[in-house]
């Protein structure tokens, strides 16, 4: 793998606590990498160490494998997009998207090919002359982008970029960096604590918890494969099962119900009682008491599927799973 950035055994302290633990990591060169974990687990610190805002108490970050672990953030040649992407209000659009190229130096013809490439990438060439309080929230955000993607950046490091879209316009944006970052090529590192906007964007994913990562690889890998509860519980797994060998686990979709005269045999069966059966438009959410310790099971019945069982609350079923839909989990 061509790495654009390491970290090579990094740490950063806060006085007693540890919020990045002793990490390695490489960043693939051209490729959408998340950083995703739950709150506090060292997502924005890691960021920062990477973009020079924050000096690693212990360990070095290399970037294009030259260490650039003391090299100031001006000089790392990233561009970078946070969650409050301030645009400046007293300058056009198109001074926004230029104005890490002025700092730069470059020449004024230069800046307005790559200001009105910038804003073409993100579709906005026929905004170029209006002021940002004239601009929606999504199309701040794009020209944020546009911005960061001016100064053609070795990096580009995204913040948790569109938590404040509204829900719609965070899926639209999604797809947008995907194609951006197609188009351009560019290496991008994405911060976030949605898991579906990781496993739809990345190419490659880190799973953090505690200062530590836990779990990496591409998202269908990490989704198939998940190393342990953590992981699992994070990427929405919902029935933790102890079987004779371990841990086990299947999601609410890979689990079938069986009553009484339909039982086939499953690699996993799970005996229990119906609790609830909610309606949701395509299927039913059927939630199971198992009579063993496992707690609630829950299952998602398909009601296009033919022979979509028929239960109720009260009914004695089993919840069943095929071998290939089990996960075998470390603790
Ligand atoms: P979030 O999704 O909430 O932004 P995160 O995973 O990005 O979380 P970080 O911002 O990296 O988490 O913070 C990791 C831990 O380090 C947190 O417990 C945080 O309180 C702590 N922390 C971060 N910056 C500092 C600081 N300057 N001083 C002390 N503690 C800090």
């Amino acid at each position: 793998m061509n790495a654009a950035a390491q970290f090579v055994s990094v740490s950063q302290r806060f006085g007693d606590f540890t919020a990045v633990d002793d990490i390695d990591l490489s960043i693939p060169a051209g490729k959408l990498t998340t950083l995703l974990g739950p709150s506090g687990c060292g997502k924005t610190t890691s960021l920062r160490m990477l973009a020079g805002y924050t000096r690693p108490t212990a360990g070095r970050i290399l970037i294009d494998g030259v260490d650039a672990t003391t090299t100031p953030p001006e000089k790392r040649g990233l561009g970078m997009v946070f969650q409050s992407y301030a645009l400046f209000p007293h300058m056009t659009v198109a001074e926004n998207v230029g104005y890490g190229l002025k700092l730069r130096g470059t020449s004024k013809d230069e800046r307005r090919t790559r200001v009105m490439e910038s804003l073409e990438l993100v579709g906005l060439a026929h905004l170029a002359s209006r002021k940002p309080r004239a601009l929606s929230g999504g199309q701040q955000q794009r020209v944020a982008l546009a911005r960061a993607i001016a100064i053609r950046p070795k990096l580009l490091l995204l913040d948790e970029p569109l938590s404040n879209l509204d829900a719609r316009l965070r899926v639209q944006m999604r797809t947008e960096i995907r194609r951006i970052q197609h188009e351009t090529g560019l290496t991008v590192v994405l911060v976030t604590h949605d898991q579906d906007e990781a496993l739809e964007m990345s190419d490659e994913m880190v799973l953090m918890r505690e200062g530590r990562i836990m779990q990496q690889g591409a998202p269908a890998d990490v989704f198939g494969a998940p190393a342990d509860r953590f992981v699992a519980d994070f990427l929405g797994y919902e029935n933790f099962v102890r079987t004779a060998s371990g841990l086990v686990t299947v999601r609410p979709e890979h689990l079938v119900v069986e009553t009484g005269s339909s039982e086939r045999q499953h690699a996993l069966a799970l005996p229990g009682t119906v609790t609830d059966v909610a309606y949701r438009g395509v299927d039913l959410l059927i939630t199971i008491a198992a009579h063993d310790e496992s707690g609630p099971i829950t299952l998602l019945s398909d009601m296009r599927a033919d022979g979509a069982p028929r239960v109720a609350v009260g009914d004695a079923v089993t919840a069943g799973a095929a071998r290939a839909h089990i996960v075998e989990l470390s603790e």
